[in-house]
């Protein structure tokens, strides 16, 4: 099953409009020499640098992303943004349950999963997060937990057109940590079968399961070339054309 492997930046909350502006036309330059990719690129950065990196990227095959979106549309929700403004400002995906939002704003399944759907509704492709904490994998549990954060964090609307899954282990994001290849392969088998039983085999065959958590050029390739891995969602190495760009040269099509 052919499925053309996703890499994504999360900025996070990095970045003043002229090193933003400046990280993004270099990611569109590098990108643009490629002619046909054999991946698709996308960047998040924070709200207040949408726009200007939507025209930073202008004519490079780059899609641009939110890193969270609320799930009404408009009205009286301060400090918010919906998935309208986002597809306003030329986002085409969202982010949405990062494990930075679950634990420093308190994020259930239950508002992840009404988040996706809205964003989905309205347009826009869902990156959806998830991963166990370290006292979970010690425990024994990692797939238990990211069986359950699927079950909950996807709603019934996500299909592998309109929906990416990014498995981070809490305990891989910006530690310089990360799983095994074999850990790495073993979960995203996991999640890929029980995306199968939520959405259907030919959902899960077709979806996008990302590996995020400490992903640098140097671990790419082994990590990339993983059969259920279908790109990366790259935060610390997504700030660094030459770090982001040298993971894409890893990704190869499946
Ligand atoms: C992330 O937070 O999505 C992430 C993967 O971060 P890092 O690459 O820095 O571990």
């Amino acid at each position: 099953m052919a499925r053309k492997p996703l890499i994504a930046g999360n900025w996070k909350m990095n970045m003043l409009s002229a090193d933003g502006t400046a990280l993004a036309k270099g990611v569109a330059t590098e990108v643009k020499k490629l002619g046909k990719p054999e991946c698709e690129f996308l960047v998040c950065p924070p709200f207040t640098l949408l726009s200007q990196v939507k025209k930073a990227l202008r004519g490079a095959k780059v899609a641009l992303g939110a890193q969270d979106v609320h799930f009404n549309l408009k009205g009286a929700h301060t400090g918010d943004i919906s998935p309208l403004m986002l597809k306003d400002l030329g986002c085409t995906y969202v982010i949405v349950g990062h494990s930075e939002r679950r634990a420093d704003h308190k994020e259930s399944n239950e508002l992840v999963c009404k988040k996706a759907q809205a964003a989905i509704e309205n347009g826009l492709k869902a990156v959806i997060c998830i991963g166990e904490t370290l006292e979970e994998r010690d425990a024994g549990k990692t797939i238990d937990v990211c069986t359950k954060q699927i079950l909950g964090s996807v709603p019934e609307n996500a299909t592998a057109a309109n929906t990416v899954i990014a498995y981070e282990p809490v305990w891989a994001i910006g530690t310089g940590k990360t799983p095994t290849a074999a850990d790495v392969e073993d979960v995203h088998a996991a999640i890929r079968k029980v995306v199968a039983k939520k959405l259907g085999k030919g959902n899960a065959n077709k979806m996008r399961i990302l590996y995020g958590g400490s992903v640098k050029p140097g671990n790419a390739k082994e990590l990339l070339a993983l059969p259920d891995v279908d790109g990366a969602l790259i935060g610390g190495a997504s700030l660094k054309v030459e770090d982001f760009m040298g993971i894409a040269s890893k990704a190869c099509v499946k």
